[in-house]
């Protein structure tokens, strides 16, 4: 009887022990990398692989620009090792709420790994400011560069995985590179006059300026500002110029600013089609980064190959 009492005795302090214990440390063996985002999320499992922990700071399909970090979303990434954001004011007010917390987890801006020169700029709407067009990662070329700053900021933290971090980094460079080509092919199905992405947000000034195409909006790099009819006018005045006839939704966004256009335009006697939903800041249904940017392209093809 003696020994059932000590081990139950036992048994309750080992429960206790454990309850008291911080969420931390099942994963004391692995870092636990927080990103902002699904599409920044998919680049650090790619090269993390199982030898890290993560977890992403934004619902998925959310738009990125309106993001306000909660109270659970700011303990989440004080419980983290490493956060991993965009930066170039994608994430709304996650650089805001990551200047509060201060230095409690240490936070990296992906956009900050890439040459000054590679970076495009928006005029800002309301100040006429210059301001970083955030969306980089729809010119693979650039996402490589992304890939390799991930590995490097990995290795850092773990010198024992080093090697599988970096060899991670060389099959995802390949299935880029393959995917870059698979783009190319794509865009040389498109008439050269009909290479013209319009969209809601300035999403695709990358994407054009890796592939050849003119891109047009109603709003800059961000989705925060109030689209008014003279934006609407003067877009409208563009593409009856250039005799545009595809417009393409955003998931991420409502689509009533668009279908607005399309009847502005068709009240001025000049009809658009709706070219399809492109993936400008979400992976969407698609399992990963490289099926969003498929997804993408094929859309554009399929809209833009004949008018
Ligand atoms: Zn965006």
């Amino acid at each position: 009887m003696k020994k059932l009492y000590i081990i139950v005795s036992i048994l309750i302090t080992c429960f206790i022990i454990s309850a008291c214990q911080p969420k931390t440390v099942k994963n004391k063996y692995k870092s636990v990398i927080m990103s902002s985002n699904e599409i920044i999320d998919d680049l650090v499992k790619s090269i993390g692989s199982n030898f890290i922990e993560t977890s992403i700071a934004m619902r998925k399909g959310n738009d990125p620009h309106s993001y306000t970090a909660t109270e659970k979303d700011i303990i989440r990434i004080t419980d983290s090792s490493l956060i991993i954001y965009n930066g170039g004011s994608l994430e709304g007010r996650l650089e805001w709420a990551l200047s509060k917390i201060g230095n409690i987890t240490p936070a990296i801006s992906i956009i900050d790994c890439l040459p000054k020169d590679k970076i495009i700029y928006d005029k800002d709407k309301n100040d006429g400011k210059d301001t970083i067009n955030p969306h980089f990662w729809h010119d693979p070329s650039l996402w490589k560069i992304a890939a390799h700053f991930i590995a490097d900021n990995l290795a850092s933290m773990n010198d024992v995985n080093q090697q599988i971090y970096f060899q991670n980094e060389e099959v995802l460079l390949y299935i880029l590179e393959r995917l870059n080509n698979y783009i190319k092919e794509q865009v040389k199905k498109i008439p050269v006059e009909n290479r013209v992405i319009v969209t809601e947000h300035d999403a695709f000034a990358y994407f054009g300026r890796a592939y050849g195409f003119e891109t047009y909006f109603l709003q800059g790099a961000s989705t925060s500002s109030e689209i008014s009819s003279a934006d609407i006018n003067n877009l409208a005045d563009i593409l009856i110029e250039k005799n545009v006839t595809t417009l393409f939704l955003e998931a991420t966004l409502p689509d009533k600013n668009l279908r607005l256009l399309q009847s502005t335009l068709k009240a001025r006697g000049h009809f658009v089609k709706i070219g399809g939903t492109l993936y400008s800041d979400t992976l969407g249904y698609n399992n990963n980064y490289e099926a969003m940017m498929r997804h993408n392209i094929d859309t554009i093809v399929s809209a833009l190959s004949s008018k």
